[in-house]
């Protein structure tokens, strides 16, 4: 497609016009090809982030985003393909344990992810801290273990929506990344160019999230539900909660350690509720099942042992050293230093600064600052205490794994700045807040 100046796309855009389909089309392609220079980009981006995008726009910029590479699809797997991803939290390691249940229940997970970034983990990062765990997948790797296993989480290629890859990058680098439209556009591009039947979006809210708060979050969640019916894609969005880690383990190793746990049925909590509650939901939404019955059957799924088979199974087939699943602590690499974190002071958790404790992980090294550095598989925090639970002076809330005592201390003095202490009693705040309603479901 051809276009006329690129500056009159921007100019339009900075003097609050619409811009039509085909000139944000243009405009993409322009970026993608080298054409469009990271400046005039960027402006784009900070016009678009201040006058904002209306749904045309957003649906045209989303469209050019999956013009601009490859798109797969695993809509035929024999049983219903199911995708669950998550805008970005602390301690979210819920597809480890949604892609096993799901495989249990009878659907199939083809689940490409990226990599973390900022305070936010990734999946990949876990997954590879198991030794020997491949992720770079080819299309058909991945239908082939779908269809034996039920579950593959891979890397997704870097020809999958380049223009987002190039997007993203600049916008992380200019401030142009909170805004509802740009967010939709690159969450739901990556979504769309990878066909499944159904599509499980947890749009996150609170103080370790892009949105802040459910309000917030669920303009997100709407809009980004704009754009599966746009495409004619089924899909369930929940807007849950991120006012605090969800699970306890906010690295990799550790986060791999705390999934199997939870598949062995020994870790209960917010986490384990949010996986079967997502698997209830695909199952509900694809196998029309009635509600409780759903819940009832994820809830076996873990209880019987058939999800913690799944993982194990999805693990050797990408190359994974299986045992894992006996004996992680064993097979996982461990940081030399363990320090606890010891409560400094009686009294009632009653907020955390999620991003700080995300933020304090990746200084450890458990995450990356920019898009390609190398993280530690090792290193990490353990909290164990949630909004509403009783501090005592003195005794420990948890741990941090580092390389270094010095590490270890920074790490520990963080997460207690994060935490606010109160004298009375704190009310936990609810794990989902609600489900944004999907006219396209059948
Ligand atoms: N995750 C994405 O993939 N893109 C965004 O813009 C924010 C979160």
């Amino acid at each position: 497609m051809t276009v006329g100046d690129p500056r009159d796309v921007v100019a339009r855009k900075r003097d609050g016009q619409t811009l039509a389909p085909a000139d944000i089309q243009a405009f993409v392609e322009g970026y993608t090809a080298g054409d469009v220079s990271d400046a005039l980009a960027a402006a784009f981006l900070m016009a678009s982030v201040l006058r904002g995008l209306d749904d045309g726009e957003t649906l045209a910029l989303t469209r050019a985003m999956i013009d601009s590479g490859d798109t797969v699809s695993f809509g035929d797997l024999g049983r219903p393909s199911v995708d669950k991803h998550s805008t970005g939290g602390v301690a979210d390691g819920v597809t480890l344990a949604f892609a096993p249940i799901a495989a249990a229940l009878g659907m199939a997970v083809a689940k490409l992810s990226g990599r973390g970034l900022g305070h936010t983990g990734g999946t990949l990062d876990k997954l590879e801290s198991i030794p020997g765990l491949r992720t770079d997948l080819s299309p058909e790797d991945i239908a082939r273990q779908v269809t034996e296993v039920g579950c593959a989480v891979a890397a997704q290629s870097a020809n999958l929506v380049p223009a987002d890859g190039k997007l993203y990058a600049l916008r992380d680098a200019t401030a142009t990344v909170p805004s509802v439209p740009l967010i939709a556009a690159s969450v739901m591009s990556k979504k769309l160019a990878v066909r499944t039947d159904r599509i499980i979006l947890d749009v996150k809210a609170g103080s370790g999230a892009f949105m802040k708060t459910p309000e917030d979050a669920e303009v997100l969640a709407r809009a980004c539900l704009a754009l599966a019916r746009g495409w004619e894609r089924p899909a369930d969005v929940a807007v849950t909660d991120m006012s605090q880690p969800l699970g306890d383990a906010i690295g990799n190793a550790l986060d791999i350690a705390e999934a199997v746990r939870l598949l062995r049925g020994s870790v209960h909590g917010r986490l384990r509720d949010l996986a079967v509650i997502f698997a209830a939901r695909a199952l509900e939404a694809t196998e029309h099942v009635a509600h409780d019955d759903a819940l009832a059957r994820a809830e076996h799924a873990i209880d019987g042992g058939e999800a913690l088979e799944r993982f194990r199974r999805m693990v050797e087939a990408q190359g994974g050293d299986p045992h894992v699943v006996d004996d992680p602590e064993a097979v996982l690499p461990a940081a030399p230093v363990v320090v606890p974190i010891v409560a400094q002071r009686n009294g009632t958790l009653a907020a955390v600064d999620a991003q700080a404790i995300g933020a304090a992980s990746v200084a450890l090294g458990a995450g990356r600052i920019r898009k390609g550095d190398p993280i530690d598989p090792a290193v990490g925090i353990v909290v164990h205490r949630k909004i509403g639970d009783r501090l005592v002076a003195g005794e420990p809330v948890g741990d941090v794994h580092a390389r270094s005592r010095d590490d270890a201390h920074h790490a520990s003095e963080r997460v207690l700045r994060a935490f606010t202490v109160i004298e009375g009693d704190a009310q936990p705040p609810p794990l989902v807040y609600r489900w944004v309603e999907d006219g396209s479901r059948p």
